[in-house]
C-alpha cells in the first residue's frame, strides 16, 4: 500500500494532482484515514502498535507529499519566469506619430510667411473687455456693426474677443510706429452651421508708418503677392466693403480654385472665392490709441477657411471631428 501512495505522489505532475493525492491518501475520508477506522475492530492488545505503525506511516506520507510540494513549486515558478520573460530583441509594436492639425499647419504657414517679411508675431489674451475688443475700433456700444459679431459676454463685461484686432490696439498703445505686426489665434462668435464654428482662428495684420508712407497701394501689393504665393495661378480682384475700422475697406477674392473661375457649387457659380478683409486703418482707431500723423492698413484672414481652400476639405465642420482617418492624411 505505501509504495503505491508514494509511487501516487512521486507521479504528480502538477500542484493541483499532488493536492488530489493528499487528499485521496490522507484526506478526511482518505484510504489512510480509513485505515484509522479499522483501528476500533482491533483487540486491545494489537490497538497500540497499529496507531503506531499508522502514525509513522502518516508522517512518511506528509513528509514525502512536503518534499514533493516544494519541488513542483519551484518548478512553476522557473516555468512562470519563463512564459513572463522579454525578448528585448524583438521589434516593438509600431507606433502611428502624431501631426499638427491642417489648421495649425496652415496657421503655421501663414505666420512663416508674414515673418520672412519682417511682421512681428503678438499674441493677446482671449479674454478682452469691451474697450480693447470694440469701442478702440471704432464700434461704439449702439454701433450697428456690432450685431455682426454675436458675442459670447462674461457677467463683468468681459468678453471672449470676436476677432485679433484688439491685439492690434494693445500694441499701439504700448508701442510707437512704425508698427508692422501680425497677430494670430483663436476668436469666438455664436455661429455654428456649415461655413461657422463657435471658435475659429484668424491672422490680423497691422502696418502704421509716417503719414503717407504706408498706402492702399502697399496693401494691395502684398496681399496679391501674398494669395498668388499660396494658390498659384490665380486672379486677386479687390472688392469695395465696409468696416469699422478701416476706409476705404476692400474684400478680396481670388479665382475658384476648385473650377479655374468658370462656376461651382463651391464658389457659387461666381468663380470667385472670397479670402480676406482689408482696408486703409480709420483715423477713429489711430485717435482711441493717441497716434497722430501716421497712416497704415490692416487686413485679415480666417485660418480654417484658407485650410479648407489649401487641403480641399468641403466641411468646416469635419477639422473639429477629430477623425483621425481625416488627420492621419496630413501626416
Ligand atoms: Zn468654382
Amino acid at each position: 500500500m505505501m509504495d503505491m501512495w508514494f509511487d501516487i505522489i512521486e507521479g504528480s505532475k502538477t500542484l493541483l494532482e499532488l493536492d488530489d493525492a493528499r487528499i485521496k491518501i490522507i484526506g478526511k475520508n482518505g484510504e489512510l484515514s480509513k485505515e484509522f477506522a479499522n483501528l476500533g475492530k482491533l483487540p486491545n492488545a494489537e490497538k497500540k502498535a497499529f496507531a503506531t505503525k499508522l502514525n509513522s506511516q502518516k508522517a512518511e506520507i506528509t513528509t514525502a507529499l512536503n518534499n514533493k510540494k516544494i519541488l513542483l513549486e519551484d518548478e512553476k515558478l522557473k516555468q512562470d519566469l519563463l512564459d513572463d520573460s522579454i525578448d528585448v530583441t524583438l521589434f516593438s509594436k509600431y507606433k502611428q506619430a502624431g501631426s499638427l492639425h491642417p489648421i495649425m499647419e496652415t496657421m503655421d504657414y501663414i505666420i512663416e510667411y508674414f515673418a520672412s517679411l519682417n511682421f512681428d508675431v503678438k499674441y493677446g489674451p482671449l479674454a478682452e473687455d469691451d474697450f480693447h475688443n470694440f469701442e478702440a475700433l471704432n464700434l461704439s456700444k449702439h454701433h450697428p456693426a456690432r450685431d455682426m459679431q454675436d458675442t459670447f459676454y462674461f457677467k463683468d463685461s468681459h468678453l471672449l474677443r470676436t476677432h485679433t484686432s484688439p491685439v492690434q490696439i494693445r500694441t499701439m498703445l504700448k508701442e510707437s510706429f512704425p508698427i508692422k505686426m501680425i497677430s494670430p489665434g483663436a476668436v469666438f462668435r455664436r455661429d455654428l452651421d456649415l461655413t461657422h464654428t463657435p471658435m475659429f482662428h484668424q491672422v490680423e495684420a497691422l502696418v502704421v508708418d509716417k503719414k503717407d508712407v504706408v498706402s492702399f497701394a502697399n496693401l494691395k501689393d502684398i496681399l496679391t503677392d501674398f494669395l498668388k504665393y499660396t494658390f498659384g495661378d490665380i486672379d486677386v480682384r479687390f472688392r469695395s466693403s465696409f468696416f469699422p475700422f478701416t476706409e476705404p475697406s476692400a474684400e478680396v477674392d481670388i479665382s475658384c480654385i476648385f473650377c479655374e473661375a468658370k462656376g461651382c457649387r463651391v464658389c457659387s457659380h461666381t468663380g470667385w472665392l472670397e479670402v480676406l478683409g482689408s482696408g486703409v486703418v480709420d483715423d477713429s482707431v489711430f485717435k482711441a490709441v493717441g497716434y497722430t500723423d501716421c497712416s497704415g492698413y490692416a487686413f485679415g484672414l480666417g485660418v480654417e477657411r484658407f485650410a479648407m481652400l489649401l487641403y480641399k476639405i468641403p466641411d468646416l465642420r469635419l477639422m473639429y471631428e477629430g477623425d483621425l482617418r481625416l488627420l492621419r492624411q496630413f501626416r
